[in-house]
């Protein structure tokens, strides 16, 4: 690959039809090969058969798509789909197709590894190789869509940012990924069918406030309880939970958006009364929903699942507090593709 050449996909549409203009053609084929490049989300140059060869072969001269590529494709016996994707420079990551009876979901990754240190997650122990582009993140996006048409006869229907990786920690990439998707000039999806989940970065919590952003957010909560939180988090010693809570205040004030957790009841660690009285504490100040998810063993046992009656205290307690609890069971796990389990064993 020539190395002077760019990602043409870092071009807004602005600096696509500069470009056409500088090279004395018209802004108009600017238009064009941006609808080449995010609607039809075209892989070459050659592809663009509106173009005519000469400006398609002067594009090759300067330009690069650094499409992904699904490298292995599985399939669970559930109908879930995991793709690894082999992006430009070699790296892989996972992203995943969840189909339900009403819905279609793409679990998409935002970084190649993860900084965050969840010592329950399987992406953790890759640690963080670098950020996705938002061309990369999209292309996840596109990838899942044609698999759900080809496989599932319909289209994607909902995105949730709970792959690999920190979204707040790729926060510009991120948004700009999700301004393609939601686009008529790439998806046209609603943002309101995405979901972008996050640990718990307070500072970026509140930019997304204040950036007015429309898609919805998920907090991977786990505990309540800052000792507890911590111990298996440790993020949360730099995050503690009044920070969290105070952004996640400022998250509600400004967007009025009910906020989803997402927590994982371990036997030993968080399935006392305490625990879940802290949760309720720690939710009252918002309305809020608790997804409790099924644990996907990654290791030898150092952390399990807790018993059926701590799931069923947990979400007696909660509806009695008048928060809507949603137990949510894993899906392909056959094909480590759950929640936690992406880490590029295949
Ligand atoms: N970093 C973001 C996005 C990843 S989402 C976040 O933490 O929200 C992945 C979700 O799966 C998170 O809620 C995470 O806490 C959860 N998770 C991680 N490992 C898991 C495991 N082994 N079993 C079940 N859920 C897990």
């Amino acid at each position: 690959m020539n190395k002077d050449k760019k990602d043409i996909r870092a071009l807004t549409k602005e600096q696509l039809r500069d470009f056409f203009v500088s090279e004395g053609d018209k802004a108009f084929r600017g238009n064009q090969v941006y609808e080449w490049l995010w609607q039809k989300s075209a892989h070459s140059f050659e592809a663009m058969t509106n173009i005519s060869k000469e400006t398609r072969e002067m594009l090759e001269d300067n330009f690069v798509i650094n499409h992904i590529r699904v490298d292995t494709m599985q399939r669970s016996n559930d109908g879930t789909i995991k793709n690894a994707v082999q992006l430009h420079d070699g790296l892989i990551v996972e992203s995943v197709l969840i189909p339900t009876a009403t819905r279609t979901t793409a679990c998409v990754s935002s970084q190649v590894g993860c900084s965050l240190d969840c010592r329950f997650c399987a992406t953790a122990r890759l640690k963080r190789m670098r950020n996705l582009n938002p061309d990369e993140i999209y292309d996840q996006v596109v990838a899942i869509d044609n698999e759900s048409r080809l496989y599932h006869n319909k289209p994607l229907s909902n995105i949730v940012f709970m792959g690999m990786g920190e979204p707040l920690m790729n926060y510009n990439n991120v948004l700009k990924a999700i301004d393609k998707i939601t686009s008529d000039e790439g998806l046209g999806m609603s943002p309101k069918r995405i979901v972008v989940s996050t640990s718990g970065v307070p500072k970026m919590i509140k930019k997304m406030a204040d950036d007015d952003v429309k898609f919805k957010l998920a907090v991977s909560l786990h505990s309540a309880i800052d000792e507890v939180r911590t111990s298996i988090m440790p993020f949360n010693a730099t995050f503690p939970l009044a920070d969290l809570r105070e952004a996640l205040e400022y998250w509600y004030a400004k967007t009025k958006n009910r906020i989803t957790y997402e927590y994982v009841v371990w036997k030993g660690i968080n399935d006392k009364r305490k625990d879940v009285d802290a949760l309720v504490q720690f939710c009252k100040f918002a309305p809020s929903k608790v997804n409790l998810i099924e644990y996907n063993p990654i290791d030898d046992g150092e952390f399990q699942q807790a018993n059926s009656d701590a799931i069923t205290m947990y979400q007696k307690v909660l509806e009695a507090n008048r928060i809507t609890v949603t137990i949510r069971r894993s899906r392909g796990k056959d094909i480590d593709a759950a929640c936690g389990q992406l880490a590029n064993k295949s």
